[in-house]
C-alpha cells in the first residue's frame, strides 16, 4: 500500500506549531517541539523528512524499538475483533487473560495476579492503595530524588520539594529518606505499611542501590511485616540487562510496577502482587480500586506483542554490549561521567546549561535525546533495546561532536 507519510496538516497547509502552541496545554515553555511524522525502530522521522537516532524511545516505551511489526500486526488483529468492551475485572478478555498469564510466567511466585491500569502512575496509586487496605498501616516511605508519578498520590511520593510544593496539601502519611542509607532503614517500623523504591533510581540520573542495601531491605520489611513494593515501571522489560531490574539483587518485592514498555507502545501499566493480597481490593469495599480503561484490549494486545518480541528476539543478551559500546564511545574532555545500568544511561556534564545546549546541537543533527528531572547536568540515555551498533556509533559521535 503507497501511504503518504507527509503531515495530513502540512498537505492542509495548517500550521502544527500554531496549533500546538495554541491549542495544546504546555508542561514547560521549552518543549523539544519537533514535528514527528513517523517512527520506526530506532529512528524518529519530523515534517521535513529530517531522521533522527531515537536515544530515548519515547522515555523507556519503546524497548523493541518504534512500530515492532509483531506489535503492529497485533494492534491490527485485536482491532478486527472489538476494542473497549466494558470496564475493568467485569467481563474475560483474551488479550488481558494471554498477557497476565505470560507475565505471571516471567515473574516469581508471588507475583501472578496482575492489575492493569492506565498508566504507571495509576499503578502506583492501585499500589498505594493496596498497601494501606492490607496493613491497615498509615505511613508510606519513599526515597529522595524518587519519581513515581504525577497524580496527586504519586506526587506525595516524588522525592524532591521543588514539584511537590505548589500542590500542597498532598496525600499524609508519606515520608522520604536518601535511597540506599541506614537512615532509609531505619525510618522502617511497624507503622510503616510500603516501601516503594526504583530498583534503579532513573531520574535521579541513573542511581543504583548496593546488594547489602537490597538484601537488608527485604530483611527489614520482612520483620516489620511492610510492604516492598518496587517501582520498575522505567528499568523493566530488559532495560537494565536483566528481564526485571529486581534480579540484579536476588531478592523478590511482595508487588512490583510495571508501565512503559508494558504496553509496547500503547499506554498500559499494572500493579502485581500475588492473589491472596490483590484479593483485599475486592472485599470491604467491593471495587476499592476500580477502572474504565484499564487494561484495555488493544494495549494488551499490543504489550503483549512487544513482550514475545523482546523474549523471543533476546532483546536483554545484547544489553551489556551495548552498555560497554557507550562507555568506549562516549569518551571526552567534557563528559564527566557515564553512568548506567544496562541501556539506562546517565551522561554527566558539567552543568546544566551545558546539557541543554548540546541536547539543542544534538537535536539539529539528528539525535534526539533528553535530560533527567533531579540530575539535570546529565543526558538521557535510554535507546530501544534493538538499537544497532552502527546507529550507537553514530549517535555517540553526533553527541561528542555537539560538546562545548
Ligand atoms: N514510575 C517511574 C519510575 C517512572 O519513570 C514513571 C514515568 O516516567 C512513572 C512511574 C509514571 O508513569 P506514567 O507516566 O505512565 O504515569
Amino acid at each position: 500500500m503507497n501511504v503518504d507519510r507527509t503531515c495530513l496538516l502540512c498537505r492542509l497547509k495548517m500550521n502544527p506549531r500554531q496549533i500546538f502552541q495554541q491549542h495544546l496545554a504546555p508542561t514547560s515553555f521549552a518543549p523539544i517541539g519537533i514535528h514527528i511524522t513517523r517512527a520506526e525502530g530506532a529512528t524518529l522521522w519530523d515534517a521535513e523528512g529530517k531522521e533522527y537516532i531515537d536515544l530515548i524511545g519515547g522515555i523507556s516505551v519503546a524497548n523493541m524499538g518504534h512500530r515492532h511489526p509483531k506489535v503492529v500486526a497485533a494492534i491490527r488483529e485485536q482491532s478486527e475483533a472489538y476494542l473497549h468492551v466494558m470496564v475493568y475485572g467485569e467481563v474475560l478478555q483474551s488479550p488481558q487473560l494471554h498477557y497476565a498469564e505470560m507475565l505471571a510466567k516471567q515473574l516469581p511466585p508471588g507475583l501472578d495476579c496482575v492489575y492493569f491500569t492506565n498508566s504507571g502512575a495509576e499503578a502506583v496509586e492501585g499500589a498505594i492503595k493496596l498497601a494501606r487496605r492490607l496493613s491497615g498501616r498509615p505511613n508510606i516511605l519513599a526515597a529522595h530524588k524518587s519519581y513515581h508519578g504525577s497524580t496527586t498520590g504519586a506526587l506525595a511520593l516524588l522525592g524532591d520539594e521543588y514539584w511537590r510544593q505548589a500542590f500542597r496539601p498532598l496525600m499524609p502519611g508519606i515520608l522520604h529518606h536518601e535511597y540506599n542509607t541506614q537512615a532509609f532503614l531505619n525510618a522502617i517500623d511497624r507503622h510503616t505499611a510500603a516501601v516503594i523504591i526504583e530498583t534503579v533510581q532513573a531520574e535521579a540520573g541513573v542511581r543504583e542501590p548496593t546488594q547489602e542495601w537490597m538484601t537488608a531491605l527485604r530483611e527489614k520489611c520482612n520483620d516489620t511485616g511492610t510492604l516492598l513494593i518496587l517501582d520498575e515501571i522505567q528499568c523493566g522489560f530488559g532495560r537494565t540487562g536483566k528481564l526485571w531490574g529486581f534480579q540484579h539483587f536476588g531478592i523478590v518485592p511482595d508487588v512490583v510496577l510495571l508501565g512503559k514498555a508494558l504496553g509496547g507502545g500503547l499506554p498500559l501499566g499494572a500493579f502485581i502482587s500475588s492473589q491472596k493480597n490483590m484479593a483485599a481490593l475486592a472485599e470491604n469495599p467491593v471495587l476499592g480500586h476500580i477502572s474504565t480503561f484499564g487494561g484495555n484490549p488493544l494495549c494488551c494486545a499490543a504489550g503483549k506483542a512487544a513482550f514475545e518480541a523482546l523474549l523471543e528476539e533476546n532483546g536483554t543478551l545484547a544489553v551489556s554490549k551495548k552498555e560497554a559500546l557507550f562507555h568506549q564511545y562516549l569518551q571526552h574532555p567534557s563528559i564527566k561521567n557515564v553512568r548506567s545500568k544496562g541501556l539506562l544511561i546517565a551522561m554527566e556534564l558539567e552543568n546544566d546549561q551545558e546539557v541543554l545546549a548540546t541536547l539543542h546541537r544534538a537535536l539539529k543533527l539528528g539525535v534526539f535525546s533528553d535530560w533527567f528531572l533531579f540530575a539535570p547536568n546529565c543526558i538521557r540515555i535510554a535507546p530501544p533495546l534493538n538499537i544497532s551498533e552502527t546507529e550507537i556509533q553514530k549517535a555517540c559521535q553526533v553527541l561528542k561532536e555537539c560538546l562545548g
